[in-house]
């Protein structure tokens, strides 16, 4: 069965649900369409009246909100509420500026007047991953509910709860029935999906996999596509860094979400001259990670999201090993109940390696020594994909200089603070094309329209 809460700190299985059969999905797309229909129409101030409403819900029940995630994928409870309220100050963003984003802008041509006016696509479907199960699902929500677009979202299979839980917050704040439609649906379904003639865009957060056949489905039926994919993130430390404070940065950016965060650090890049040293201090802060129940407050390494991403994640570094790299710490299971895996470091992965191109989506560090900042720049440069980066130095120039030679979407220069609504996010290469939030997120999915105004004159 697809759609299932299984619990990764206890193996639990806390709930199961049927997919849709096809009946109920056409049902949910002609709602889809209908409601389509008034709420293009909708003001924008109505619109910002219930999304700033879900906003308001989601911080009033932020705990339950965070409890559910914590459940059904493990994201320890803390961080769980990070990310409630971080979805509400999204939600909140398009609510106040999404009228001003999408305002008619004056064009200036030589004879007569123009003007460039945006209007909603339709139904958009959105296929998300459950690794922020609520962050994910607002990134899309707001802006393209505010933008006159209406969803029909697919959910990952572990988090039915959490997807339930999104599409129930946004009715309590009064959206009409069909605004915002949560699919429980097979793989087949969501290529039929795409198919539909009511579908005016897709937008999908997930895999590379996921993202070739879904971006293939799209595309053979020329729906406008935004991929949302993965990364493996260089952290560039060069030589002038500040190791305490640089450490902590490298613990969070490798171990937030148990390490599963597209944009994580992945790939740790250091200059010869103090790689040791960092390597030393890096390994001594990732032993002071206390494995936990992530429902309790003082857990500092919670579970992986399912028992499926660890079998894969104990496989990736195992064949990394089998091939070359060194293994300096952990690499297996912890002997606990639950999909609990050990803070790993893997070093001298060489470019024949697949662990040099694999993204490793969890607590596993890749750790690699260069000569130099140029050395540093071109070892980040190779990588399949280009979502995010960083670069810790005490001289800014430098970090402005390593941050524009790098190829991602995002640079980050003595901070990893990945995502603010205002900020667009996304990448280049394998890790997708278009971006999400700021404003650039809410021009994806709308049609820009030239209008042009002359004299009645027969043409020259
Ligand atoms: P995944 O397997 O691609 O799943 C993501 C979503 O896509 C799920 O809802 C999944 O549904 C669905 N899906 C997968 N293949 C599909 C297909 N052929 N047809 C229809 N739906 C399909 O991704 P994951 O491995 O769980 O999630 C982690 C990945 O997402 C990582 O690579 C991570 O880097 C990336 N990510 C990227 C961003 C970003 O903003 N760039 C943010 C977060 C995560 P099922 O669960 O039912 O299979």
């Amino acid at each position: 069965m697809t759609y299932q809460s299984v619990n990764p700190n206890t193996g639990k299985t806390l709930k199961s649900f049927d997919e849709l059969n096809d009946q109920q999905l056409e049902k949910a797309l002609s709602t889809a369409q209908s409601c389509f229909h008034v709420w293009k129409k909708t003001s924008y101030a109505q619109r910002a009246a219930i999304i700033s409403r879900a906003a308001g819900l989601m911080r009033a029940n932020v705990d339950e909100f965070a409890k559910l995630a914590t459940l059904e994928m493990g994201k320890r409870i803390d961080e769980a509420r990070g990310e409630v309220n971080f979805s509400a100050d999204i939600l909140d963003y398009y609510a106040r500026h999404a009228e001003a984003f999408l305002a008619p802008t004056k064009l200036h041509p030589k004879v007569g007047e123009a003007h460039m006016e945006t209007s909603p696509f339709g139904v958009l479907f959105c296929v998300e991953p459950w690794n922020f199960p609520y962050y994910q699902l607002a990134r899309v929500a707001g802006p393209q509910l505010m933008a006159g677009n209406v969803l029909v979202v697919k959910h990952a299979g572990c988090v039915p709860q959490c997807a339930i839980a999104f599409e129930k917050l946004l009715i309590d704040a009064g959206a009409p029935v069909g605004a915002y439609t949560n699919l429980l649906i097979s793989h087949k379904q969501a290529e039929r999906i795409i198919d539909d003639p009511r579908i005016q865009g897709v937008a999908l957060t997930g895999s590379v996999a996921a993202g070739r056949s879904i971006a293939a489905r799209a595309g053979q039926n020329l729906k406008k596509t935004s991929m949302e994919l993965g990364g493996s993130d260089a952290f560039i430390v060069l030589d002038d860094a500040d190791l305490e404070k640089t450490i902590p940065w490298a613990v969070w950016g490798r171990m937030y979400n148990a390490g599963q965060t597209c944009c994580a650090a992945k790939r740790f890049i250091v200059l010869d001259s103090i790689a040791d040293r960092f390597l030393e201090k890096f390994k001594a802060a990732l032993n002071e990670l206390k494995p936990g129940d992530p429902m309790d407050e003082k857990t500092t390494h919670g579970p992986l999201s399912t028992e499926a991403a660890l079998t894969q994640l104990l496989k990736q570094v195992d064949d990394a090993v089998a091939k070359g790299a060194t293994l300096v710490m952990g690499g297996k299971r912890i002997d606990r109940p639950g999909s609990f895996m050990q803070t790993t470091i893997l070093t001298d992965i060489k470019p024949d390696n697949p662990a040099f191109r694999d993204e490793f989506f969890g607590p596993v560090v890749s750790f690699f020594r260069v000569k130099d900042e140029a050395a540093a720049i071109a070892l980040a440069n190779d990588s399949d994909f280009g979502l995010g980066g960083s670069v810790f130095t005490a001289d800014a120039a430098r970090g402005k200089r390593v941050a524009s030679g790098v190829d991602t979407g995002m640079m980050f220069i003595n901070n990893i603070d990945w995502s603010d609504a205002e900020l667009p996010f996304g990448g280049i290469k394998y890790s997708g094309y278009g971006r999400e939030l700021g404003n650039m997120g809410i021009q994806e999915f709308v049609n820009t329209k030239l209008v042009r105004t002359a004299h009645l004159n027969a043409p020259a």
